[in-house]
């Protein structure tokens, strides 16, 4: 046969490894795959196969560590955690107990979709009866959300990088090979949008600055984040054509104030810049580039 002269060709000692139970089925499915390269009569679809079937023991690999470590935390056996909203109450009470043993819950890593199950505390306290799993918590999911903080970050990026959630859902498909929806990458680009500004609040908080108008911050010191927020319409012209109009306006988040008083406040911003398309002009795009440089080097006025 020729498929078998062709492994006598280069024969492949066989060397006994010592393999801890739950990664066994990837070993084997290594081996597996192995041997299907070795009676291969050439390497046409070989990378291919090997890809397609990694993907799969990398998800595995994943799932048998992630499993392990869920009853690691199980054998600990512990009853009550404290409740993160009672905690910070000021009564400083409020114990979850233990709710459910073995709740399942599916987590969607860089590695692919894993399952297992962990322990679900609840609150005590009848006004709050909160749920709490430390194991989600380690594994950094948020409340109901299933992906992983690396999967997010992959998410946001594709999201923030592309015309509309949806190509970036066909983008993560293609190129990460990691099927999420342009729903979810909507979802988690808001979120980390939304932790982005907290953040930023909290940055200006501690400055106490912007305060008000009548303390606008140095031009020297430059915003961490831009925004840029656009808008266009199709306006007719008199070549008798509907061109796009598109207008867009610029400004650092640590521009935010509030003005007014007490209990009439609205949110102004005390710097930016408009840029808008204008004909035989530069493109949107550079306007916007040069103006965001520019205001960013010179502080903005208000205009
Ligand atoms: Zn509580």
């Amino acid at each position: 046969m020729k498929n078998q002269e062709a492994a006598m060709d280069a024969p492949v000692a066989l060397v006994p490894v010592v393999v801890a139970e739950p990664l066994v089925g990837v070993v084997q499915q290594l081996q597996a795959l192995f041997s299907w390269v070795e009676a291969m009569l050439d390497a046409r679809g070989v990378e291919a196969r090997v890809h397609e079937d990694l993907k799969e023991m990398d998800r595995k690999v994943m799932q048998a560590c992630i499993v392990r470590k869920a009853a690691q935390a199980a054998a600990r056996e512990i009853r009550e955690v404290r409740c993160l909203r009672c905690e910070m109450g000021e009564e400083d009470e409020g114990w979850a107990l233990l709710f459910q043993q073995s709740a399942p819950r599916y987590a969607l890593t860089v590695r692919g979709r894993v399952d297992f199950q962990r322990s679900v505390f609840r609150c005590s306290n009848g006004d709050c009866r909160r749920e709490r799993a430390p194991f989600d918590e380690e594994l950094g999911l948020s409340g109901k959300g299933h992906m992983t903080p690396l999967l997010e970050r992959k998410a946001a990026r594709a999201g923030t990088t592309h015309t509309s959630y949806e190509s970036a859902a066909e983008k993560m498909a293609h190129q990460v090979e990691l099927p999420v929806s342009a729903k979810e990458i909507q979802r988690v680009c808001e979120e980390v949008g939304d932790r982005a500004l907290a953040l930023q609040d909290e940055e200006v908080a501690e400055r106490g600055r912007p305060a008000s108008w009548d303390k606008p911050l140095e031009a020297a010191e430059r915003p961490e984040t831009v925004v840029i927020e656009m808008d266009g319409t199709c306006v007719m012209g008199r070549d008798g054509e509907g061109h796009e109009v598109k207008c867009a306006t610029v400004f650092g988040l640590d521009a935010r104030a509030r003005t007014g008083s007490p209990g009439k406040e609205r949110a102004v911003l005390l710097r930016r810049c408009y840029c808008g398309t204008s004909w035989g002009g530069p493109s949107l795009r550079v306007t916007i580039q040069y103006q965001t440089r520019i205001g960013m080097r010179k502080g903005w006025r208000n205009t």
